[in-house]
Protein backbone atom coordinates (compact mmCIF):
# COMPACT_ATOMS: atom_id res chain seq x y z
CA UNK A 1 0.00 0.00 0.00
CA UNK A 2 1.14 3.69 -0.91
CA UNK A 3 2.12 5.83 1.54
CA UNK A 4 1.85 9.89 1.33
CA UNK A 5 3.38 12.28 2.08
CA UNK A 6 2.03 16.09 2.14
CA UNK A 7 4.23 19.35 1.82
CA UNK A 8 2.68 22.84 2.98
CA UNK A 9 4.77 25.86 2.98
CA UNK A 10 4.27 28.58 5.63
CA UNK A 11 5.22 32.18 6.27
CA UNK A 12 6.08 33.88 3.28
CA UNK A 13 5.65 32.51 -1.28
CA UNK A 14 8.61 31.24 -3.07
CA UNK A 15 10.05 29.55 -0.76
CA UNK A 16 10.96 26.85 -3.08
CA UNK A 17 7.83 24.32 -2.33
CA UNK A 18 8.28 22.50 -5.57
CA UNK A 19 11.61 22.69 -5.61
CA UNK A 20 11.55 20.91 -2.42
CA UNK A 21 8.74 18.14 -3.25
CA UNK A 22 10.79 17.69 -6.21
CA UNK A 23 13.75 16.86 -4.25
CA UNK A 24 12.14 14.81 -1.88
CA UNK A 25 10.97 12.51 -4.59
CA UNK A 26 14.31 12.04 -6.09
CA UNK A 27 15.85 11.12 -2.17
CA UNK A 28 13.19 8.37 -2.21
CA UNK A 29 14.00 6.89 -5.74
CA UNK A 30 17.57 7.03 -5.10
CA UNK A 31 16.19 4.90 -2.29
CA UNK A 32 14.59 2.91 -5.07
CA UNK A 33 11.20 3.40 -4.16
CA UNK A 34 8.53 4.33 -6.48
CA UNK A 35 7.39 7.84 -6.57
CA UNK A 36 4.85 10.06 -7.89
CA UNK A 37 4.16 13.89 -7.22
CA UNK A 38 0.95 15.83 -7.16
CA UNK A 39 0.43 19.23 -6.95
CA UNK A 40 -2.80 20.15 -5.48
CA UNK A 41 -3.55 23.97 -6.54
CA UNK A 42 -6.15 26.29 -4.34
CA UNK A 43 -6.76 28.80 -7.06
CA UNK A 44 -10.42 28.72 -8.99
CA UNK A 45 -8.60 28.58 -12.59
CA UNK A 46 -9.59 25.34 -13.78
CA UNK A 47 -6.03 25.17 -14.99
CA UNK A 48 -3.25 27.57 -15.71
CA UNK A 49 -3.87 27.44 -19.63
CA UNK A 50 -5.59 30.61 -19.53
CA UNK A 51 -3.49 32.58 -17.13
CA UNK A 52 -0.83 34.86 -18.03
CA UNK A 53 2.90 33.71 -17.79
CA UNK A 54 3.46 37.40 -15.75
CA UNK A 55 1.22 35.86 -13.21
CA UNK A 56 1.82 32.15 -13.30
CA UNK A 57 4.87 31.30 -15.05
CA UNK A 58 5.37 28.82 -17.32
CA UNK A 59 2.35 26.28 -18.51
CA UNK A 60 3.88 22.93 -18.03
CA UNK A 61 2.23 20.36 -20.89
CA UNK A 62 2.29 16.25 -19.81
CA UNK A 63 2.17 13.60 -22.30
CA UNK A 64 -1.42 13.46 -21.95
CA UNK A 65 -1.86 16.99 -23.03
CA UNK A 66 -2.86 18.53 -19.78
CA UNK A 67 -2.04 22.31 -19.14
CA UNK A 68 -0.73 22.40 -15.79
CA UNK A 69 1.82 24.34 -12.84
CA UNK A 70 4.95 24.59 -13.43
CA UNK A 71 6.00 22.64 -10.35
CA UNK A 72 5.00 19.95 -12.37
CA UNK A 73 8.08 20.41 -14.36
CA UNK A 74 10.19 20.16 -11.43
CA UNK A 75 8.76 16.94 -10.57
CA UNK A 76 9.56 15.24 -13.95
CA UNK A 77 13.20 17.06 -13.87
CA UNK A 78 13.98 15.39 -10.49
CA UNK A 79 12.01 12.26 -10.46
CA UNK A 80 11.59 9.50 -13.33
CA UNK A 81 7.64 9.57 -12.74
CA UNK A 82 5.08 10.85 -15.67
CA UNK A 83 3.39 13.53 -14.54
CA UNK A 84 -0.61 13.29 -16.20
CA UNK A 85 -3.89 15.18 -16.17
CA UNK A 86 -4.07 13.59 -12.87
CA UNK A 87 -1.16 15.10 -11.08
CA UNK A 88 -2.57 18.60 -10.47
CA UNK A 89 -5.80 19.95 -9.89
CA UNK A 90 -7.25 22.63 -8.75
CA UNK A 91 -10.01 24.27 -6.57
CA UNK A 92 -11.98 25.43 -10.00
CA UNK A 93 -12.08 21.49 -11.03
CA UNK A 94 -12.97 20.45 -7.67
CA UNK A 95 -16.05 22.87 -7.28
CA UNK A 96 -16.75 22.08 -11.23
CA UNK A 97 -16.84 18.41 -10.45
CA UNK A 98 -18.90 19.18 -7.66
CA UNK A 99 -21.30 21.24 -9.29
CA UNK A 100 -21.54 18.73 -12.22
CA UNK A 101 -22.40 16.13 -10.09
CA UNK A 102 -24.95 18.22 -7.95
CA UNK A 103 -26.93 18.79 -11.65
CA UNK A 104 -26.77 15.55 -12.22
CA UNK A 105 -28.75 14.79 -9.09
CA UNK A 106 -25.98 12.24 -7.56
CA UNK A 107 -26.04 13.90 -4.20
CA UNK A 108 -29.83 12.64 -4.43
CA UNK A 109 -31.56 15.89 -2.82
CA UNK A 110 -28.77 16.50 -0.01
CA UNK A 111 -27.30 19.97 0.66
CA UNK A 112 -24.24 19.86 -0.97
CA UNK A 113 -21.35 21.32 1.35
CA UNK A 114 -17.80 22.14 1.18
CA UNK A 115 -17.34 19.43 4.28
CA UNK A 116 -17.66 16.85 3.22
CA UNK A 117 -18.33 17.01 -0.27
CA UNK A 118 -15.53 19.06 -1.52
CA UNK A 119 -13.18 17.85 0.88
CA UNK A 120 -13.90 14.21 -0.57
CA UNK A 121 -13.23 15.03 -4.34
CA UNK A 122 -10.30 16.22 -2.90
CA UNK A 123 -9.43 13.33 -0.96
CA UNK A 124 -10.62 10.92 -4.16
CA UNK A 125 -8.34 12.99 -6.89
CA UNK A 126 -5.06 12.43 -3.92
CA UNK A 127 -6.13 8.66 -3.99
CA UNK A 128 -6.56 8.77 -8.32
CA UNK A 129 -2.49 8.43 -8.26
CA UNK A 130 -2.83 4.92 -7.05
CA UNK A 131 -6.11 3.73 -8.67
CA UNK A 132 -3.79 4.78 -11.93
CA UNK A 133 -1.01 2.89 -10.67
CA UNK A 134 -0.67 0.23 -7.73
CA UNK A 135 2.86 -0.35 -7.87
CA UNK A 136 3.79 3.27 -6.04
CA UNK A 137 5.60 3.55 -2.70
CA UNK A 138 5.09 7.10 -2.21
CA UNK A 139 2.75 9.86 -3.18
CA UNK A 140 4.00 13.64 -2.58
CA UNK A 141 1.28 16.46 -2.51
CA UNK A 142 2.31 19.60 -2.28
CA UNK A 143 -0.03 21.58 -1.19
CA UNK A 144 -0.05 25.19 -3.14
CA UNK A 145 0.34 28.42 -1.53
CA UNK A 146 0.94 29.76 1.99
CA UNK A 147 -0.93 28.14 5.45
CA UNK A 148 -3.00 30.83 6.53
CA UNK A 149 -4.41 31.63 3.26
CA UNK A 150 -8.32 31.32 3.46
CA UNK A 151 -8.73 29.46 0.06
CA UNK A 152 -6.43 26.49 1.01
CA UNK A 153 -8.59 25.29 3.65
CA UNK A 154 -10.30 22.74 2.40
CA UNK A 155 -7.00 20.90 0.73
CA UNK A 156 -5.33 21.05 4.64
CA UNK A 157 -8.66 19.48 5.91
CA UNK A 158 -8.32 17.01 3.11
CA UNK A 159 -4.82 16.28 4.75
CA UNK A 160 -5.64 16.07 8.05
CA UNK A 161 -8.11 13.56 7.50
CA UNK A 162 -6.25 11.38 4.82
CA UNK A 163 -4.13 10.65 8.14
CA UNK A 164 -7.09 9.40 10.12
CA UNK A 165 -8.67 7.16 6.55
CA UNK A 166 -5.18 5.79 6.50
CA UNK A 167 -3.52 5.53 9.71
CA UNK A 168 -0.62 7.74 11.33
CA UNK A 169 2.43 5.18 10.03
CA UNK A 170 0.93 6.01 6.31
CA UNK A 171 1.03 9.87 6.17
CA UNK A 172 3.86 11.88 6.63
CA UNK A 173 3.32 16.09 6.56
CA UNK A 174 6.46 18.37 6.37
CA UNK A 175 6.24 22.07 6.57
CA UNK A 176 8.31 24.07 4.64
CA UNK A 177 8.85 27.27 6.69
CA UNK A 178 11.46 30.11 6.53
CA UNK A 179 13.51 31.57 9.54
CA UNK A 180 14.96 34.84 8.54
CA UNK A 181 18.29 36.56 10.24
CA UNK A 182 17.27 40.05 10.70
CA UNK A 183 20.87 41.43 9.64
CA UNK A 184 19.75 45.00 12.46
CA UNK A 185 19.97 42.14 15.48
CA UNK A 186 22.41 40.01 13.87
CA UNK A 187 20.02 37.00 14.88
CA UNK A 188 18.13 34.34 13.24
CA UNK A 189 14.57 34.42 14.49
CA UNK A 190 12.51 31.57 14.80
CA UNK A 191 8.74 33.55 15.51
CA UNK A 192 7.52 33.48 11.69
CA UNK A 193 8.14 29.36 11.83
CA UNK A 194 5.98 29.41 15.62
CA UNK A 195 3.73 31.27 14.02
CA UNK A 196 3.18 29.23 11.17
CA UNK A 197 3.13 25.75 12.86
CA UNK A 198 0.38 26.97 15.22
CA UNK A 199 -1.90 27.85 12.58
CA UNK A 200 -1.16 25.02 11.26
CA UNK A 201 -1.97 22.99 14.60
CA UNK A 202 -5.03 25.07 14.96
CA UNK A 203 -6.33 23.34 11.62
CA UNK A 204 -5.54 20.12 13.29
CA UNK A 205 -2.00 19.12 11.32
CA UNK A 206 0.94 18.65 13.48
CA UNK A 207 3.96 18.42 10.91
CA UNK A 208 6.42 15.46 11.46
CA UNK A 209 9.08 17.55 9.73
CA UNK A 210 10.10 20.74 9.32
CA UNK A 211 12.34 22.16 6.21
CA UNK A 212 13.53 25.32 7.78
CA UNK A 213 14.66 27.58 4.56
CA UNK A 214 17.59 29.88 5.61
CA UNK A 215 20.20 31.88 4.19
CA UNK A 216 22.52 30.81 7.17
CA UNK A 217 23.25 27.87 9.29
CA UNK A 218 20.85 26.54 11.85
CA UNK A 219 22.54 26.10 14.92
CA UNK A 220 21.97 23.27 17.55
CA UNK A 221 20.47 25.52 19.67
CA UNK A 222 18.20 27.18 17.14
CA UNK A 223 17.01 23.98 16.02
CA UNK A 224 16.13 22.51 19.76
CA UNK A 225 14.28 25.86 20.13
CA UNK A 226 12.26 25.19 16.65
CA UNK A 227 11.62 22.14 18.28
CA UNK A 228 10.77 23.16 21.39
CA UNK A 229 8.40 25.27 20.29
CA UNK A 230 6.68 23.79 17.32
CA UNK A 231 6.47 20.23 19.13
CA UNK A 232 8.77 18.08 16.57
CA UNK A 233 11.46 15.60 16.95
CA UNK A 234 14.86 17.87 16.67
CA UNK A 235 16.03 15.59 14.54
CA UNK A 236 13.43 16.74 11.92
CA UNK A 237 14.17 20.05 12.01
CA UNK A 238 15.85 20.13 8.56
CA UNK A 239 18.36 23.17 7.72
CA UNK A 240 17.14 24.17 4.46
CA UNK A 241 20.17 26.35 2.99
CA UNK A 242 19.89 28.82 -0.02
CA UNK A 243 22.10 27.02 -2.66
CA UNK A 244 23.33 28.26 -5.96
CA UNK A 245 21.77 25.39 -7.95
CA UNK A 246 18.75 23.58 -7.63
CA UNK A 247 19.75 20.74 -8.19
CA UNK A 248 22.12 20.73 -5.26
CA UNK A 249 18.75 20.64 -2.91
CA UNK A 250 18.59 17.08 -2.74
CA UNK A 251 21.85 16.27 -1.77
CA UNK A 252 22.06 19.00 0.67
CA UNK A 253 18.68 17.67 1.98
CA UNK A 254 20.26 14.41 2.01
CA UNK A 255 23.00 15.43 4.23
CA UNK A 256 20.61 16.94 6.74
CA UNK A 257 19.13 13.00 6.82
CA UNK A 258 15.70 14.03 5.48
CA UNK A 259 15.81 10.78 3.43
CA UNK A 260 16.59 8.20 6.34
CA UNK A 261 14.11 10.10 8.43
CA UNK A 262 10.87 9.82 6.19
CA UNK A 263 12.25 6.60 5.54
CA UNK A 264 12.20 5.30 9.60
CA UNK A 265 9.27 7.67 10.27
CA UNK A 266 6.90 6.01 7.13
CA UNK A 267 8.42 2.54 7.61
CA UNK A 268 9.99 2.14 4.40
CA UNK A 269 12.04 -0.44 3.31
CA UNK A 270 14.68 1.30 1.09
CA UNK A 271 15.60 -0.52 -1.97
CA UNK A 272 18.63 -0.18 -4.92
CA UNK A 273 18.69 2.56 -7.03
CA UNK A 274 18.84 2.02 -10.23
CA UNK A 275 20.49 5.20 -12.37
CA UNK A 276 22.69 7.73 -12.24
CA UNK A 277 23.00 9.88 -9.00
CA UNK A 278 22.74 13.28 -9.00
CA UNK A 279 25.68 13.58 -6.97
CA UNK A 280 27.33 12.43 -10.64
CA UNK A 281 25.65 15.53 -12.30
CA UNK A 282 26.63 17.96 -9.68
CA UNK A 283 30.10 16.62 -9.64
CA UNK A 284 30.20 17.65 -13.74
CA UNK A 285 28.50 20.79 -12.68
CA UNK A 286 31.02 21.98 -10.73
CA UNK A 287 34.13 21.88 -13.31
CA UNK A 288 32.93 23.30 -16.36
CA UNK A 289 35.27 23.76 -19.14
CA UNK A 290 34.34 27.35 -19.78
CA UNK A 291 31.68 29.39 -20.33
CA UNK A 292 29.48 30.13 -23.47
CA UNK A 293 27.50 33.23 -24.41
CA UNK A 294 24.12 32.96 -25.65
CA UNK A 295 20.76 34.81 -26.02
CA UNK A 296 16.96 34.09 -25.02
CA UNK A 297 14.74 36.50 -27.43
CA UNK A 298 11.07 36.51 -25.86
CA UNK A 299 8.36 38.59 -24.82
CA UNK A 300 8.28 37.36 -20.61
CA UNK A 301 12.20 38.06 -19.86
CA UNK A 302 11.37 39.88 -17.18
CA UNK A 303 9.67 37.34 -15.24
CA UNK A 304 11.96 34.48 -14.72
CA UNK A 305 9.62 31.37 -14.66
CA UNK A 306 7.57 32.55 -17.57
CA UNK A 307 10.28 30.08 -19.84
CA UNK A 308 11.37 27.91 -16.66
CA UNK A 309 11.61 24.64 -18.81
CA UNK A 310 13.60 26.50 -21.68
CA UNK A 311 16.27 27.56 -18.79
CA UNK A 312 16.60 24.55 -17.47
CA UNK A 313 17.14 22.81 -20.52
CA UNK A 314 19.58 25.16 -21.72
CA UNK A 315 21.17 24.47 -18.10
CA UNK A 316 21.12 20.42 -18.69
CA UNK A 317 22.60 21.05 -22.16
CA UNK A 318 25.36 22.84 -20.46
CA UNK A 319 25.99 20.16 -17.79
CA UNK A 320 25.82 17.41 -20.87
CA UNK A 321 28.55 19.94 -22.38
CA UNK A 322 30.61 20.58 -19.57
CA UNK A 323 30.54 24.25 -20.11
CA UNK A 324 28.18 26.83 -18.12
CA UNK A 325 26.18 28.62 -20.45
CA UNK A 326 25.40 32.44 -19.70
CA UNK A 327 22.31 33.32 -21.01
CA UNK A 328 21.13 36.89 -22.02
CA UNK A 329 17.41 37.33 -21.54
CA UNK A 330 16.75 39.67 -24.40
CA UNK A 331 13.18 41.73 -24.76
CA UNK A 332 11.97 41.26 -28.42
CA UNK A 333 10.35 44.26 -28.44
CA UNK A 334 13.53 46.20 -27.72
CA UNK A 335 15.36 44.54 -30.38
CA UNK A 336 12.12 46.16 -32.80
CA UNK A 337 13.09 49.73 -31.40
CA UNK A 338 17.23 49.41 -31.12
CA UNK A 339 17.81 46.61 -34.11
CA UNK A 340 19.26 43.19 -32.89
CA UNK A 341 23.02 44.06 -33.54
CA UNK A 342 23.41 45.89 -29.66
CA UNK A 343 21.92 42.51 -28.05
CA UNK A 344 23.50 40.02 -30.07
CA UNK A 345 27.20 41.00 -31.56
CA UNK A 346 28.51 39.46 -28.40
CA UNK A 347 26.17 35.66 -28.54
CA UNK A 348 27.19 32.80 -29.38
CA UNK A 349 23.71 31.21 -29.83
CA UNK A 350 20.37 32.52 -30.21
CA UNK A 351 16.96 30.61 -28.91
CA UNK A 352 13.64 31.88 -29.60
CA UNK A 353 10.71 30.37 -27.49
CA UNK A 354 7.26 30.21 -27.71
CA UNK A 355 4.40 31.95 -27.00
CA UNK A 356 1.21 33.88 -28.17
CA UNK A 357 -0.09 37.29 -29.50
CA UNK A 358 1.48 39.99 -31.78
CA UNK A 359 3.66 42.02 -28.96
CA UNK A 360 7.20 41.13 -30.31
CA UNK A 361 7.11 39.28 -32.88
CA UNK A 362 8.79 41.65 -35.44
CA UNK A 363 11.91 41.35 -32.56
CA UNK A 364 12.11 37.71 -32.61
CA UNK A 365 12.00 38.09 -36.48
CA UNK A 366 14.86 40.47 -36.87
CA UNK A 367 17.35 38.49 -33.91
CA UNK A 368 16.16 35.19 -36.37
CA UNK A 369 17.62 36.96 -39.51
CA UNK A 370 20.58 37.98 -37.62
CA UNK A 371 21.24 34.56 -36.68
CA UNK A 372 20.72 33.36 -40.34
CA UNK A 373 23.02 36.08 -41.90
CA UNK A 374 25.42 35.70 -39.21
CA UNK A 375 25.81 31.97 -38.80
CA UNK A 376 25.02 32.15 -35.35
CA UNK A 377 23.77 29.10 -34.02
CA UNK A 378 19.83 29.26 -33.89
CA UNK A 379 17.24 27.34 -32.39
CA UNK A 380 13.63 27.91 -32.74
CA UNK A 381 10.81 26.51 -30.63
CA UNK A 382 7.24 27.11 -31.39
CA UNK A 383 6.47 30.58 -32.12
CA UNK A 384 10.36 30.70 -32.45
CA UNK A 385 9.68 28.07 -35.43
CA UNK A 386 6.81 30.32 -36.99
CA UNK A 387 8.77 33.23 -37.02
CA UNK A 388 11.61 31.66 -39.08
CA UNK A 389 9.28 30.41 -41.41
CA UNK A 390 7.69 34.15 -41.66
CA UNK A 391 11.56 35.39 -41.70
CA UNK A 392 12.62 32.96 -44.38
CA UNK A 393 9.37 33.41 -46.54
CA UNK A 394 10.22 37.45 -46.09
CA UNK A 395 13.67 37.38 -46.72
CA UNK A 396 15.28 34.60 -48.74
CA UNK A 397 11.58 33.66 -50.55
CA UNK A 398 11.08 37.42 -51.33
CA UNK A 399 7.14 37.08 -49.80
CA UNK A 400 7.60 40.31 -48.73
CA UNK A 401 4.42 40.50 -46.33
CA UNK A 402 4.27 36.94 -45.38
CA UNK A 403 3.04 36.41 -41.79
CA UNK A 404 1.17 34.10 -39.58
CA UNK A 405 -2.56 34.48 -39.71
CA UNK A 406 -2.46 34.62 -36.07
CA UNK A 407 -0.65 38.00 -36.62
CA UNK A 408 -2.40 39.01 -39.68
CA UNK A 409 -5.45 37.62 -40.75
CA UNK A 410 -5.20 39.22 -44.18
CA UNK A 411 -1.60 38.38 -45.13
CA UNK A 412 -1.42 37.44 -49.30
CA UNK A 413 1.49 34.64 -47.88
CA UNK A 414 0.04 33.30 -44.79
CA UNK A 415 3.26 30.57 -43.91
CA UNK A 416 1.60 29.89 -40.95
CA UNK A 417 -1.89 29.78 -40.79
CA UNK A 418 -4.52 27.17 -39.32
CA UNK A 419 -4.79 23.61 -40.63
CA UNK A 420 -8.59 24.25 -41.58
CA UNK A 421 -7.20 27.52 -43.41
CA UNK A 422 -5.29 25.45 -45.07
CA UNK A 423 -8.06 23.19 -46.07
CA UNK A 424 -9.76 25.60 -46.66
CA UNK A 425 -12.86 24.51 -43.85
CA UNK A 426 -14.33 27.04 -41.78
CA UNK A 427 -15.41 27.21 -38.20
CA UNK A 428 -12.62 24.27 -37.29
CA UNK A 429 -9.21 24.83 -35.45
CA UNK A 430 -9.36 27.15 -32.60
CA UNK A 431 -8.46 24.31 -30.28
CA UNK A 432 -5.23 23.86 -29.30
CA UNK A 433 -3.12 20.77 -29.80
CA UNK A 434 -1.81 19.39 -26.38
CA UNK A 435 0.28 16.87 -25.50
CA UNK A 436 2.58 14.04 -26.56
CA UNK A 437 2.46 13.11 -30.32
CA UNK A 438 5.06 10.88 -32.83
CA UNK A 439 7.11 12.81 -35.06
CA UNK A 440 9.08 11.16 -38.06
CA UNK A 441 12.72 12.09 -38.76
CA UNK A 442 13.82 12.44 -42.12
CA UNK A 443 16.95 10.36 -42.43
CA UNK A 444 20.09 12.05 -43.67
CA UNK A 445 18.63 15.01 -41.99
CA UNK A 446 20.45 17.10 -38.91
CA UNK A 447 17.85 16.02 -36.61
CA UNK A 448 17.62 12.29 -37.61
CA UNK A 449 21.69 12.65 -36.68
CA UNK A 450 21.01 14.50 -33.83
CA UNK A 451 17.70 12.28 -32.00
CA UNK A 452 19.67 8.63 -33.87
CA UNK A 453 16.31 7.75 -33.84
CA UNK A 454 13.53 7.56 -37.17
CA UNK A 455 10.94 8.20 -34.66
CA UNK A 456 10.15 10.50 -31.53
CA UNK A 457 7.25 11.52 -29.34
CA UNK A 458 6.82 15.22 -28.33
CA UNK A 459 4.77 17.54 -26.58
CA UNK A 460 2.74 20.08 -28.17
CA UNK A 461 1.26 23.57 -27.12
CA UNK A 462 -0.14 25.65 -30.24
CA UNK A 463 -2.84 26.33 -32.96
CA UNK A 464 -1.19 27.50 -36.37
CA UNK A 465 0.76 25.13 -38.67
CA UNK A 466 3.22 25.65 -41.27
CA UNK A 467 1.31 26.42 -44.32
CA UNK A 468 2.23 23.36 -46.54
CA UNK A 469 1.49 25.20 -49.95
CA UNK A 470 4.53 26.79 -49.23
CA UNK A 471 6.49 23.85 -48.52
CA UNK A 472 7.88 23.03 -52.34
CA UNK A 473 9.25 26.78 -52.29
CA UNK A 474 10.73 26.69 -48.89
CA UNK A 475 12.71 23.52 -49.96
CA UNK A 476 13.59 24.70 -52.80
CA UNK A 477 15.85 27.79 -51.28
CA UNK A 478 17.59 25.87 -48.40
CA UNK A 479 14.86 25.96 -45.53
CA UNK A 480 14.09 21.63 -45.47
CA UNK A 481 11.01 20.30 -43.61
CA UNK A 482 13.01 17.54 -41.62
CA UNK A 483 10.33 16.35 -39.22
CA UNK A 484 6.58 15.35 -39.95
CA UNK A 485 3.37 14.03 -38.13
CA UNK A 486 3.27 10.15 -39.36
CA UNK A 487 0.57 10.93 -42.18
CA UNK A 488 3.07 13.90 -43.39
CA UNK A 489 0.67 16.41 -43.06
CA UNK A 490 2.25 18.59 -40.24
CA UNK A 491 5.60 20.31 -40.39
CA UNK A 492 7.26 19.78 -37.02
CA UNK A 493 10.62 20.19 -37.24
CA UNK A 494 12.57 22.37 -40.15
CA UNK A 495 16.73 23.07 -40.52
CA UNK A 496 18.22 25.56 -43.17
CA UNK A 497 20.66 24.58 -45.22
CA UNK A 498 24.21 25.54 -45.30
CA UNK A 499 23.86 26.73 -41.87
CA UNK A 500 26.08 25.68 -39.05
CA UNK A 501 23.03 25.23 -36.80
CA UNK A 502 19.53 26.28 -37.28
CA UNK A 503 17.34 23.77 -36.40
CA UNK A 504 13.29 24.99 -35.16
CA UNK A 505 10.67 22.29 -33.97
CA UNK A 506 6.83 23.41 -33.51
CA UNK A 507 6.81 21.26 -30.53
CA UNK A 508 8.43 21.44 -27.01
CA UNK A 509 11.60 19.76 -26.60
CA UNK A 510 12.46 21.41 -23.32
CA UNK A 511 9.67 19.75 -20.92
CA UNK A 512 11.42 16.40 -21.49
CA UNK A 513 15.24 17.45 -20.91
CA UNK A 514 16.22 16.30 -17.40
CA UNK A 515 19.67 17.48 -15.58
CA UNK A 516 21.17 13.86 -16.32
CA UNK A 517 19.37 13.31 -19.67
CA UNK A 518 19.99 16.63 -21.88
CA UNK A 519 16.94 16.97 -24.72
CA UNK A 520 19.01 15.75 -27.67
CA UNK A 521 18.49 18.85 -29.54
CA UNK A 522 19.49 21.15 -26.69
CA UNK A 523 22.68 19.15 -25.99
CA UNK A 524 23.65 20.11 -29.84
CA UNK A 525 22.74 22.81 -29.93
CA UNK A 526 24.63 23.93 -27.05
CA UNK A 527 27.48 22.00 -28.70
CA UNK A 528 27.01 24.05 -31.79
CA UNK A 529 27.52 27.43 -29.29
CA UNK A 530 30.55 26.21 -27.83
CA UNK A 531 31.89 25.61 -31.90
CA UNK A 532 30.60 29.10 -32.43
CA UNK A 533 32.46 30.71 -29.78
CA UNK A 534 35.41 28.40 -30.33
CA UNK A 535 35.39 30.09 -34.11
CA UNK A 536 36.35 33.48 -35.50
CA UNK A 537 32.76 34.40 -35.01
CA UNK A 538 31.01 36.83 -37.60
CA UNK A 539 33.78 36.91 -39.93
CA UNK A 540 31.48 35.75 -42.40
CA UNK A 541 28.25 36.71 -42.90
CA UNK A 542 25.48 34.92 -44.79
CA UNK A 543 24.21 36.53 -47.86
CA UNK A 544 20.33 36.11 -49.16
CA UNK A 545 21.32 34.65 -51.86
CA UNK A 546 22.69 31.78 -49.84
N1 LIG B 1 0.96 31.10 -30.96
C1 LIG B 1 1.45 29.98 -31.70
C2 LIG B 1 0.37 28.95 -31.99
O1 LIG B 1 -0.63 28.93 -31.32
C3 LIG B 1 2.64 29.34 -31.00
C4 LIG B 1 2.28 28.70 -29.69
C5 LIG B 1 3.49 28.42 -28.82
O2 LIG B 1 4.59 28.91 -29.07
N2 LIG B 1 3.31 27.65 -27.80
O3 LIG B 1 0.51 28.15 -32.85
Amino acid sequence: MAKYIFITGGVISSLGKGIASASIGRLLEEAGLKVTLQKLDPYINVDPGTMSPYQHGEVYVTDDGAETDLDLGHYERFTSARMTRANNFTTGQVYDAVIKKERKGDYLGRTVQVVPHIIDEIKGRIRKLVELDPNLDVVIGEVGGTVGDIEGLPFLEAIRQFRLDLGWQDVLYIHLTYVPYIRAAEEIKTKPTQHSVGTLRQIGIQPDILLCRTERDLSDDVKRKIALFCNVDPKAVIQAKDVDSVYKVPLLLAQEGLGDLIIQKLALTARKHQGTPLGEVIERMEHPKGTVKMAVVGKYIEHQDAYKSIYEAIIHAGFHNSVRVEVTKVDAEKIEKDGPGLYLKDVSGILVPGGFGTRGIEGKISAIQYAREHRIPFFGICLGMQCSVIEFARHVCGFDKANSTEFEPETPHPVICLLSEQQNVKNLGGTMRLGASPCELKPGSKVYEIYGRHRVMERHRHRYELNNGFREIFEKNGLKVTGLSPDGVLAELIELEGHPWFVACQYHPEFQSKPDRAHPLFASFIQAVVEHQGREKGSKVMTNDK
